[in-house]
Formats: C-alpha cells, structure tokens, sequence
C-alpha cells in the first residue's frame, strides 16, 4: 500500500503501473501541458511542471520507493539527494533534446522567459504628419486598457468571499479518471465546480462592479512627445501602463513613430529633398522660386540671371532641412530641378511670337557658340532633309511589319545594320 497516490493521479495511472506505462503517460500529458504549446494559459504550464517532477520521482527507482513508503514529505527530507531536475529539462532529456520538440511545435526551442509574468505589450504605430515632427507636438492617444477593480481590489467579490474552488484545488482544471478494463484513462477537462475560475464566489458576494471578473475596462488618455526631428520608427515606451492583471506585472504601451508620405519633400534623416519645375526662361535669364516650409514659412529662392539652370541639376540651402533630433541644429534642404522646355517658338505662319533674326542674333551673343561639326567633304553630295515629328502609332505600326518580315530573314540583325549605316 503506498502512502501518497498524487503523483501517480497527476500522471493518470495506478500505482502499480509499469515503467513504461508511466513514461507514455508522461509523454502524453507532458505535450499536452507544455507551455510552448499553452501561451495563454498559465495553469498548463503549472500542470507540466508538476508532471515534470512527478515523473521525475516515479521513473526513478529509488525515489519511487521513498516516495511509496513516505510520500513527497520523504523527498524532501533529503531522501532523494535534492537537485530535482527542471522541467523543461527533463522533457528536453526525454525527447532526445529541445531541438527536436522545438520543430514539433515551431517554438523558440523550449526556452522562455523567467521573469516574472507580465500583462501584453500594447503596441500602437503613431502616424505622424512631416509638419509635426519638424514642429515638434504631443499628441493625445486614448487606449481601452483592463485595470484592477477598484470596488473589489481585484478580489471579484467582498472581501473573504472569494474561496479557491477545492474541486480543482484552484487550478481551474481538472483530472478525471476512468477504469477501460484494465487501463486507467485519464483526462483533463475545465473544472465543472468554477468553470475554470479556480476560485468560487457566491452570486450574491459577486462584485457589482466587475462582475467578479476582478478587472474592468477603462479609458486612458497617454501624452505621447513626438520630438523635433524624431526618426520614423523610434519607440516611445510607457512602462507599466498597458493592462493590469491579477497576480502579474502590469504590461506596457509601446507608441512607434511613422511618419506620412508629404506632398513636397522627402526626408532622408535629416535632410529634405524638393522637386522643383522652372521654366527655360527662369533657367537661363533668372526668376524666384518659392518654396512653402513645414513651419508656415515660405523660402524665396533666387535664380541669378545668367546662373543657368541645367535640366536634373541638384542645389542645396544650408539649414533648411529638418531639425536634428536632440541636437540643436539643421539639416539641408536639397533641390532638383526640372527644366521645362517650350514645345515650339513659333515661327512663320504659325501662331505664337516669332523667333526674329535679331532674336537669333540675340541668343548667338549671350549663348556659348554653336558646337564645332565635322564638315562633309568639298565633293560630297548634299541633300536637304526636314525633322518630323515622332507618331508613336506609326512607329508601333511599323515595329509589328518589321517583326513579320524577319520571319523569314536569315540575318535580320546584319541587314539592319547595313540600312542604318548607309
Ligand atoms: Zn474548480
Ligand atoms: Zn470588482
């Protein structure tokens, strides 16, 4: 007769079970509890670590028999030379190594966190405008957050009131048992005396407030600081201020800066970049620009007659970019220009101003003169040729017949080779 029967119910077999009874038993609830696989439900990991060390007596001989002659009372007087072995080791020992069981449940290898539980982190991604993080703002962020009760303190009902269900012994979940012939199944089910609470309270000592849910829902308003030249995807922690949980380390909130696409610049840490379209007129004989800030300013910038902008060309205003975050100081301001060309001067018999001989004589004094070509040769016979415009409908027209005709053309490429050359 064997003194204590708790870590043979834990497992689900009788104390007379076999070795290898016991060790299937193991395997069976040891999967089924492990936390890796129970991330949300504490009570599965106090279970596996229970069947952890119950096992970890039962399948060794002699802690067995200490165990059967004095109970867990004898263990720990010594009798089976301390050093119990953890849990999540023995089940890595069992499965031939963490590695294993880590692919089985595509957990992070069996290792977790020993800290003290702690409530969710709330994370929230914080859509910033350019304006606002060149200007700097704190922004008001409401979240719904579970806190204690304060009615009952997070009891769930009058003080006294709140007893551990002793069905379960306050572990929300039950073993049962049941004789198959000359098995022992065993399962575990939400215990029917607290459905799974752990704890019963009477309805009449049920807290008004929460409903004996211990926790209720509140509204919280966070100051969120979005510095000055803050760099999209910095993290603004508000430790402790995420949910409260009985028993746990209150969570966190976390804000992550993004920052909105603008309409006019582009941001590359500290620097801004503009587009900017000018006129040919503007690029060659001067004009101003103006350019609207991100702090209701408007820069004027000016073109110098004769500064000539060439199209793609990038310049810069020193200061004007960004404020640098927690320094004290600017980036640049970049801009790239876009030189618009006229579609046409007019010319005779067209509509438009037309480009006079004193307009041309005008332009060959101011302009750097025409680029020196290599003449034709004295003998060589001219021929007069007008430019056309591009029709792309034309040119399309004329790719398709081209594609047909190389069909049956040995050497397409060399042909074309010798046309263009000619
Ligand atoms: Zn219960
Ligand atoms: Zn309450």
């Amino acid at each position: 007769m064997v003194k204590e029967t708790k870590f043979y119910e834990l497992l689900g077999v009788s104390p007379d079970a076999s070795d290898s009874q016991l060790k299937s038993a193991y395997k069976k609830g040891a999967l089924k509890h492990h936390p890796d696989k129970n991330a949300h439900n504490p009570e599965a990991a106090e279970i596996f670590k229970e069947l952890s060390h119950a096992y970890e007596v039962l399948s060794d001989p002699q802690k067995r028999q200490i165990y059967d002659q004095y109970g867990e009372e004898g263990l720990e007087q010594g009798g089976a030379g301390g050093g119990g072995m953890a849990a999540e080791d023995l089940f890595a020992q069992f499965f031939g190594g963490g590695g294993a069981f880590g692919g089985m449940f595509g957990g992070g290898g069996g290792m977790r966190d020993t800290g003290p539980k702690k409530a969710r982190t709330i994370t929230h991604v914080h859509k910033v405008s350019l304006e606002d993080i060149y200007r700097g703002k704190v922004s008001k962020l409401a979240l719904q957050k579970s806190v204690i009760c304060p009615k009952c303190d997070g009891r769930g009902g009058k003080e006294g009131a709140v007893k551990k269900c002793t069905g379960c012994d306050g572990r929300g979940m039950k073993t049962m048992m049941r004789q198959m012939g000359p098995m022992i199944q065993r399962f575990q089910t939400v215990c029917p005396d607290c459905q799974g609470e752990g704890e019963i309270i009477r309805d009449k000592d049920r807290c008004k407030q929460c409903n004996g849910k211990k926790t209720i829902i509140e509204r919280k308003v966070l100051h969120v600081h979005v510095d000055k030249g803050v760099q999209p995807g910095t993290k603004i922690e508000f430790r402790g201020e995420g949910d409260q949980l009985p028993g746990v380390e209150p969570g966190d909130v976390v804000f992550e800066i993004d920052q909105k696409p603008h309409p006019r610049f582009q941001r590359q840490k500290d620097d801004l970049f503009y587009h900017a379209e000018i006129d040919l007129l503007t690029a060659l004989a001067g004009g101003t620009l103006y350019i609207e800030h991100l702090d209701d300013r408007w820069l004027t910038v000016n073109i110098l007659p004769g500064e000539v902008i060439a199209p793609g060309a990038v310049k810069v205003i020193r200061g004007q970019g960004m404020p640098s975050y927690r320094h004290h100081d600017f980036g640049n301001l970049y801009i790239q220009f876009d030189v618009k060309f006229p579609d046409r001067i007019g010319s005779a018999g067209e509509e438009g101003p037309e480009m006079t001989p004193e307009d041309v004589a005008a332009l060959e004094r101011i302009l750097p003169p025409r680029k020196d070509q290599q003449l034709p040769p004295r003998d060589a016979m001219l021929e007069d040729y007008p430019l056309e415009d591009v029709d792309p409908t034309r040119e399309q027209a004329r790719a398709r017949g081209a594609m047909d005709e190389d069909d049956d053309d040995m050497h397409p490429g060399a042909e074309r080779v010798q046309c263009a050359s000619q």
